[in-house]
């Protein structure tokens, strides 16, 4: 029996838990900006430093031990695009053309308070740009080795954190314990581990999340004690909740490729609004930086954070069989119907991986499909069409 028919059939008994106790607990996060922008100043007021950080690579647990408020300032707006290009080429990819016009516009209260930024060496467009930014705003460049099977180069990774670490204790004027990275690490454990079974209830036959849903699910901040208590409460709801009958006729989607930043959902809101359900995220906006926990009783806890970090399977790293091997797995876990691979325009790692993330589909036989798009909302149309066109096949041959 098809799998996917097998599970439909148990979509329709009775919700246990109602959709106002779900919405309830969700709304919470639908404010979250505001959430993380009144935790920031508050901490911010009694002394602590604000540092932006715009990769999964950069650890927050280095900086929180150093007495820091990690903020992603990755960029997710169409607005700051115009602001950007000012200085930036056109071509080149609106994550980091979204994030620097919010720099351009001051319209980032974040990145306005922030005592420092921790930038990373991971594609061109954007370590060029690290460049102008580093002009007008305080900046650590931490360098990130590419080749993540190489010792040497995980040497030199590690190597970076210790320079990193040093900086922070200068600049901050504190000094960073074992015991204190320790306790950076439970905490984030704690928020990864929510974290993960929230996406992992998209693993049942019919999720009663959307993925626009579970994607609005986290903070520009982490570890929040408020938002620690909220993914509980969503957590516990969710258990007692049944299967969503509506989710019977929709498609199971993978999704892969580009992080969407806040405000840059437009694709994922398509996907769903066509007739898809995005059971499993594997982009840096999903399941790929929350899926490994770091040891906080390990002998080095310097180790043992450059470890985690440097084996994010991002495609700037070369080889990334760590991608297509996740992949292979969270298509097993998720049961998907398709795979949809977003890349911002101008991306090119991600835009080459797709020929390998393709293969994996093919190898599977998983209908893939490649959505190359912007900011911009004038491709929608198109994009629409695509994929109601895949999923019109997926439907016929059910
Ligand atoms: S996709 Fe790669 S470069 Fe982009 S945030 Fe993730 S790890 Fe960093
Ligand atoms: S999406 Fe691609 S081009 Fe854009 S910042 Fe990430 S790795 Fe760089």
């Amino acid at each position: 029996v098809d799998q996917s028919k097998a599970d439909h059939r148990h979509c329709s008994s009775t919700p246990r838990a109602s959709l106002t106790e779900i919405s309830d607990s969700l709304a919470w996060f639908q404010d979250m900006v505001r959430h993380a922008l009144d935790y920031a100043v508050e901490q911010k007021g009694q002394g602590r430093n604000i540092v932006g950080i715009m990769c999964e690579f950069t650890p927050r647990e280095l900086i929180m031990a150093a007495g820091g408020i990690p903020v992603c300032m990755c960029g997710g707006s169409f607005d700051t695009i115009s602001a950007a290009e000012a200085k930036l080429p056109t071509n080149l990819c609106p994550l980091i053309k979204s994030t620097f016009g919010y720099s351009e516009r001051k319209a980032n209260p974040f990145l306005e308070m922030a005592d420092l930024l921790i930038a990373e060496t991971t594609c061109d467009g954007k370590k060029k740009m690290y460049e102008i930014l580093a002009e007008s705003r305080p900046m650590h460049v931490l360098e990130l080795p590419q080749k993540p099977d190489d010792e040497t180069a995980f040497e030199h990774w590690l190597n970076e954190l210790w320079t990193l670490r040093k900086n922070l204790e200068a600049r901050f004027d504190t000094c960073v314990t074992d015991d204190g990275l320790r306790a950076a690490i439970r905490m984030m454990n704690r928020e990864r581990s929510v974290r993960r079974g929230l996406a992992a209830h998209m693993k049942q036959a019919c999720p009663r999340l959307t993925g626009r849903q579970l994607l609005d699910l986290k903070s520009l901040i982490s570890c929040i004690p408020s938002d620690l208590a909220k993914y509980d409460e969503v957590l516990a709801t969710l258990e007692h909740a049944g299967p969503d009958p509506a989710g019977a006729r929709d498609v199971r989607v993978l999704l892969t490729g580009v992080p969407l930043a806040h405000g840059a959902e437009r694709v994922m809101d398509i996907v769903e609004g066509a007739g898809g359900r995005v059971v499993c995220q594997e982009s840096c906006t999903g399941l790929k930086p929350i899926l490994d926990d770091i040891d906080a009783s390990a002998p080095d806890p310097m180790r043992a954070i450059a470890e985690k970090y440097f084996h994010l399977p991002c495609s700037v790293m070369t080889s990334n069989h760590r991608r297509i091997e996740l992949l292979s797995k969270l298509v097993e876990e998720f049961r998907p119907q398709c795979i949809i691979d977003i890349v911002w325009r101008a991306c090119l790692t991600y835009d080459v991986e797709a020929y390998r993330v393709k293969r994996l589909a093919d190898s599977l036989g998983l209908p893939y499909l490649a959505i190359e798009t912007d900011y911009s909302p004038n491709d929608s149309a198109r994009i629409v069409l695509r994929v109601e066109a895949l999923f019109e096949t997926l439907r016929a041959a059910r």
